[in-house]
């Protein structure tokens, strides 16, 4: 029998490209997603059920009409700036949600989750590689009210047997090399596409966030991980806790550090054009460098990226931009 996971936040950018590997491995999808932040055209693989993670009612209709077998959370607000100003929506939409979404599961005896946690948990990290056992000390509300589920997670299986993976991102960039789905922020403030709207819009020039970090050049060093690499970890994760896995946490990153002028010279070589750009001041909350060590993820759910290099990164995002450029000519 064909069995169903329940997504939330699977209209947005990393739970549309993980339904897509969840249906190609079998399994039958419902996204649960408010469509606040979600695309409804990226819901392909599955059935949309809108609903928002603070409504218990819904969530129960949710658990009843579908009876999933396991839940993978990644519905949650995501930007650093926004946290500092209005810490409020995040601690209400990512963490109460969480414990709405967790006691819809607990009723309907729901025993397994996956949750999108992130590297913004560990703060400022004083070693590199970052190792799962590292301090966490965020330094933002939105890495704060990661780490809160985190906790709360521990606590729904001591009382509830639910058993969870905690999944900490690094950089999560890149599109489906099919060009089906693809990073659709609005507004977006991430690197690599803004590096690439510098490549199609004549108007639009990057800010490098500072030039003087006690970095190789300055620049920001971060760990971009391939989005289909990392719907990959989350297939991995559901069939560890599929098979009787214990709840564990895992980095998803490359163990790679590539600075924001060697992403913006990767674009440039991609895409054979020049990204115009100038040096602005640091944006608050940047650590220097921020690189996961990979290991453990690949000991324990045997998952290694395999399309995570920056030039296959940059030339799927290209493609998929390339795509939406047209979509919104049509408009
Ligand atoms: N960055 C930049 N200019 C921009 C956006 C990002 O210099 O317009 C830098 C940012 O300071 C960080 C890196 O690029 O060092 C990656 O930032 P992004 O927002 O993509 O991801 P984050 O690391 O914040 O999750």
């Amino acid at each position: 029998m064909t069995k169903t996971v329940l997504v939330t936040g699977g209209a947005g950018y990393v739970g549309s490209h993980s339904c897509k590997a969840f249906a190609e491995a079998g399994w039958s999808i419902v996204v649960y997603d408010n469509l606040s932040r979600g695309w409804r055209d990226f819901v392909q693989f599955g059935e949309l059920f809108e609903g928002d993670l603070l409504d218990a009612d819904r969530l129960d209709e949710a658990f009843e009409k579908f009876k999933p077998e396991a839940v993978v959370h990644f519905a949650a607000f995501a930007y650093v700036g926004e946290s500092v100003d209005q810490p409020g929506l995040y601690y209400e939409n990512n963490t109460l949600g969480t414990v709405r979404l967790l006691e819809a599961m607990a009723k309907a005896g729901t025993d397994k989750i996956i949750f999108s946690s992130t590297c913004a948990t560990y703060g400022v990290p004083t070693e590199m590689p970052i190792t799962e056992n590292m301090r966490q000390a965020p330094i933002n509300p939105y890495g704060m009210s990661k780490l809160f589920v985190e906790k709360v997670l521990d606590d729904y299986e001591v009382a509830h047997g639910i058993r969870s993976v905690k999944l900490r991102y690094f950089n999560a960039a890149g599109a489906s090399p099919d060009g089906e789905i693809g990073e659709r922020h609005e507004p977006e403030t991430h690197l690599i596409p803004l590096c690439i709207e510098g490549v199609l819009n004549d108007t639009f020039k990057l800010t490098i966030f500072g030039d003087d970090f006690e970095t190789r050049d300055g620049t920001c060093i971060r760990d971009y991980i391939h989005v289909m690499d990392l719907a990959d970890a989350h297939m991995k994760a559901l069939d560890y806790l599929g098979g009787g896995g214990a709840s564990d946490v895992f980095n998803l990153g490359t163990g790679t550090g590539t600075s924001v002028l060697e992403i913006v010279h990767a674009v440039e070589r991609v895409t054979g054009k020049p990204v115009p750009r100038e040096i602005g001041p640091r944006r608050p909350g940047d650590p220097p460098a921020l690189i996961a060590s990979a290991e453990k993820a690949a000991r324990v759910l045997g998952w290694k990226p395999v399309q995570s290099d920056v030039d296959s990164v940059i030339a799927t995002a290209y493609q998929w931009h390339l795509k939406e450029l047209a979509r919104k000519a049509a408009l």
